[in-house]
């Protein structure tokens, strides 16, 4: 068996570490039948079963190993937009799918938060993200995100920061300047996905972890299978995402694997958090090839980064992304790495989720290109519909033309990290 293939609990994150739902569920045994099955306890498949569940559906959701155990559950936990390049679109596609793409860039977002208000969801929800310019020229892409947002009278608080501001609400001299947007803002992935899944069990989700799906058998009603059980159902959404090897029929070479790395620190000093992170927003940079952090509620810098195209994780993520960190922040030299953790993103060439049906009535939804967390929830509506018959946006993504790379998914990843280290050139002039 392959150490993918084995039934595992959470890594070894800060998240796991302050998690504060620990609900086990039973793993998947004999047969079930349902009207939905989803494979994949991420924020998709949750999301999904949250949303069919408040729309009355039965619903079952298996899940290889725990519940957010993928990259919902060891994200940058950062509460931002997941779809981008209006511009472009518009030219390409017209005003009315520019206007359509507008409003479901904040839906994902609306969607989070009307959760844990309803369901009370501990996830340390905050307010507040930066995008920061690395160099001169990327000012002007700050400048290029407020005017987008002018032009269609964004309602929410937004802000362009010059280098100086910038200097004094991140308490660092490498960034050029800046944009920063309220709606946006961080969580902490694991509470927020456990939290949406005890939401779903509690409305009659039947969730089974440590159950990995080893095949579908298509049909009039599709059967989910895993090695001591089975469930029936009249539509299976598939949400396996960057972990998933289903279907390779359909899905191969369309979604490529890539490994993001985060280390947390120590807890800082109040004095320390306060200088360098006062307003307590999530950060990115408007790199290729980006690099994010944030402070934790327990004030620890969590900073990630680092995409890895070629399948193989760094043998020490500390020696990996220490030194970016301290090129920011030279105040952190010799605090101590408290946790150390990767997960994979599931890539797509053209950066949209690659979404579709297979035999009519088996959906996927994959790729999000390491920007998640809003647009799973946005996509867990969109399969909903689909699957109550409204295919009105789904279609919209389903139609998007995907580059399918030729050859085996590995040489697909070579190709890839050899793609992404001509951006790592471009974002080091
Ligand atoms: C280190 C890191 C940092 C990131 N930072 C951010 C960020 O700050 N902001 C942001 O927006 N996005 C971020 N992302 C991306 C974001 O986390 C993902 O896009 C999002 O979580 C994808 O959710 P998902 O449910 O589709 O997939 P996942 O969360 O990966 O879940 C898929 C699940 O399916 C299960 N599964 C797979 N195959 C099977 C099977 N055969 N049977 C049963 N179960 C199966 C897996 O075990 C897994 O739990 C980051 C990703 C990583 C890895």
């Amino acid at each position: 068996m392959r150490v993918e293939d084995q039934k595992q609990e959470h890594t070894g994150s800060y998240y796991a570490a302050s998690a504060n739902d620990t609900t086990r569920y039973p793993a998947l045994e004999g047969s079930v039948s349902t009207d939905v099955c989803i494979v994949g306890g991420g924020f998709t498949g949750v999301a999904t079963a949250l949303t069919l569940a408040e729309r009355g559906y039965n619903v079952a959701l298996i899940e290889a190993n725990r519940v957010g155990w993928g990259a919902s559950g060891r994200n940058g936990g950062q509460l931002i937009n997941g779809v981008s390049g209006l511009a472009k679109i518009e030219a390409k596609h017209g005003k009315g799918i520019a206007d359509l793409v507008w409003d479901m860039r904040w839906r994902g977002n609306t969607i989070i938060r009307e959760r844990v208000e309803r369901y009370s969801i501990d996830c340390d929800l905050k307010d507040g993200y930066v995008e920061v310019a690395c160099k001169p020229s990327q000012v002007e892409d700050t400048i290029e995100a407020a005017e987008e947002r002018a032009a269609r009278n964004c309602p929410y608080r937004y802000e362009v920061w010059d280098r100086e501001k910038t200097r004094e609400m991140l308490g660092t001299d490498a960034f050029f300047g800046a944009f920063a947007c309220y709606r946006d803002g961080h969580i902490h992935p694991l509470n927020l996905c456990a939290g949406e899944a005890r939401a779903a069990s509690g409305m009659g989700v039947k969730i089974f972890e440590q159950s990995p799906v080893t095949g579908i058998e298509h049909g009039d009603r599709p059967a989910v299978v895993t090695e001591s059980g089975r469930v029936t159902a009249d539509a299976v959404v598939l949400a396996g995402n960057a972990y998933s090897r289903l279907e390779p029929k359909h899905l191969s070479n369309l979604v490529f694997p890539a490994g993001s790395y985060i280390i947390a620190t120590e807890p800082l000093s109040d004095e320390l958090a306060a200088e360098i992170n006062p307003d307590d927003v999530a950060v990115c940079d408007l790199n290729e090839i980006v690099d994010y952090y944030r402070l934790s509620a327990d004030k620890r810098m969590l900073y990630g980064g680092a995409c890895n195209y070629s399948g193989r994780d760094p043998k020490s993520i500390e020696a990996y992304i220490r030194p970016r960190m301290e090129k920011v922040y030279p105040q952190l030299k010799g605090s101590r790495i408290d946790f150390e953790w990767g997960g994979k993103i599931g890539i797509v060439l053209n950066r949209i989720p690659a979404v579709g049906r297979i035999h009519g009535n088996v959906y996927h939804c994959h790729g999000y290109s390491g920007h998640g967390v809003t647009a799973t929830h946005l996509m867990g509506e969109i399969l909903a519909d689909a699957v109550g018959g409204t295919l009105e946006r789904f279609d919209l993504f389903a139609d998007m033309k995907h580059f399918r790379l030729p050859g085996s998914q590995w040489m697909g990843n070579q190709i890839i990290a050899l793609g992404m280290m001509y951006y790592k050139i471009m974002d080091r002039l």
